[in-house]
């Protein structure tokens, strides 16, 4: 039929028996009379607990050895979903990153791949066996070191070797069967969306929806390359990300549900819980001010996502300058803005890592009037007080409390009219 590169999540592959599951739905899709190009994910949360073991030992890691570290999880993934394949009377062949050819710089943790150079797995296809490529790694041009993409970077793995093999489709495995209006491990109400545009998915991905990798669908629209997303386990047909809903050409041979003629308002409703807020308190209101706080963040290597400036108070002549960040760098943020304090004479710093961020994104908003009002009333409703307050043409975002987060998507989710009359299901995976 076509080249397919397909990606099984780590609550695909979390035990032994998904491990087994796997491998055979990998040799019906090659005995259908497919290519196939493996990406793999490391085993359940192994990732997170090769982090847990690196925080025991040593409270803040080298990069170059932490990445080293937590690519050993889909080393071990890669070899036993081989093994698995090869005693189904396949021939499969477990590839690290560096050796499937995906080169990046060489910034730890976060790399971005500057090339993909997949000859030994052309060579592998070229042989009739079956590739199997570790996730989320590659190996930096210029230090030759190991480098990790980012949490979750699998997608863009799968994705990038997809363009790099012109493959047909990249297929991304996962527990829940494809994209829905909400996340179904808080909202059961959540409804399939059968196709989503890679805007409306950047947009979710962004705003904190990781069933995909933001990059990973960034670098899709790019190639212009269908991602299907769909779970290991259960034969439904998922999510189609492409660039136009409109557009029947791409589907014509994947997709076996018609043409969807109109385009809901509304693509879905995300939250994110990993973000911290900072505010910079008693900050002169003078130009240049505002300039040298973000300065001293951004070379931090931090970024921001909302910000917020209270009008100065009259007398005093300060005022309060807001921002989120990744939780993760909330600490380093403190130390750079510690650093300009005598520069900048602000008064203190507050860090509060108990927030959630709340987004309703669709690309009808911007045709639709009242979509802020109508959202912001099932906010008020639900008792949710609003701390802060983005929008970008198809987004709005808010701030709230941590604690509110299921309160606000659910009452956002059924104020636009979203609840599915079923219940969304989760096949498995720990949600962290
Ligand atoms: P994997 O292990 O396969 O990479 P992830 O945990 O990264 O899986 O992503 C799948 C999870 O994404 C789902 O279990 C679900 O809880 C979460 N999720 C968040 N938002 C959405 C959404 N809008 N649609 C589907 N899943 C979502
Ligand atoms: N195992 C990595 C992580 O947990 C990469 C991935 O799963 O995509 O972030
Ligand atoms: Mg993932």
């Amino acid at each position: 039929m076509g080249l397919i590169v397909a990606k099984f999540g780590g609550s695909s592959v979390a035990d032994a028996a998904g491990i087994l599951r796997v491998a055979k739905r990998i040799a019906d899709t090659k005995r259908a009379g497919n290519e196939v190009v493996v990406v793999v994910s490391a085993m359940g949360d192994t990732t997170d607990d090769l982090i847990d073991l690196a925080k025991q030992v040593s409270p803040n890691p080298p990069g170059r050895e932490l990445d080293m570290l937590l690519t050993a999880g889909e080393r071990i993934s890669m070899a036993v979903l081989a093994m698995a394949i090869n005693d189904l009377g396949f021939e499969a062949r477990s590839y690290t990153g560096s050796q499937a050819g995906l080169i990046t710089d060489s910034s730890h943790g976060k790399a971005r791949i500057v090339d993909v150079t997949p000859g030994r797995i052309q060579e592998a296809l070229r042989e009739n066996a079956i590739p199997i490529v570790a996730g989320f790694q590659g190996v930096s041009q210029d230090t030759k070191d190991i480098t990790t993409l980012g949490r979750g970077g699998s997608d863009l793995t799968a994705v990038a070797l997809a363009a790099a093999l012109y493959a047909d489709v990249c297929e991304i495995y996962t527990d829940v069967d494809g994209i829905f209006s909400a996340d179904p491990r808080i909202a059961p109400k959540a409804r399939h969306v059968p196709r989503i545009t890679y805007d409306e998915m950047m947009e979710l991905a962004a705003a904190g929806a990781k069933v995909l990798h933001l990059r990973c669908v960034e670098y899709a629209k790019r190639f212009d390359l269908p991602i299907h997303v769909r779970s290991s386990f259960s034969d439904k047909e998922g999510t189609f990300v492409i660039a136009d809903l409109n557009d029947q050409s791409k589907l014509k041979k994947l997709s076996k549900v018609g043409a969807i003629m109109e385009q809901p308002i509304i693509a879905g409703v995300a939250h994110d819980l990993g973000d911290a807020k900072i505010t910079v308190v008693g900050v002169p209101d003078r130009p240049g001010m505002a300039a040298a706080i973000f300065q001293a963040v951004a070379d931090a290597g931090i970024n921001m996502d909302m910000i917020v400036q209270n009008v100065s108070v009259h007398e005093s002549g300060a005022t309060d300058v807001t921002f989120t960040c990744p939780r993760g760098d909330a600490a380093k943020a403190e130390l750079a803005l510690r650093r300009i304090e005598k520069d900048v004479n602000f008064k203190d710093i507050d860090t509060d890592e108990n927030i959630a961020k709340i987004s309703l994104v669709g690309a009808g908003m911007r045709s639709h009037p009242g979509v802020s009002a109508t959202f912001f009333k099932a906010i008020a409703d639900a008792g949710v007080n609003v701390e802060m307050i983005s929008t970008s043409e198809i987004r709005i975002s808010v701030v709230t409390r941590a604690d509110d987060a299921t309160k606000a998507v659910t009452a956002i989710h059924s104020a636009f009219g979203l609840d599915a009359d079923g219940e969304a299901v989760v096949y498995g995976g720990t949600g962290r």
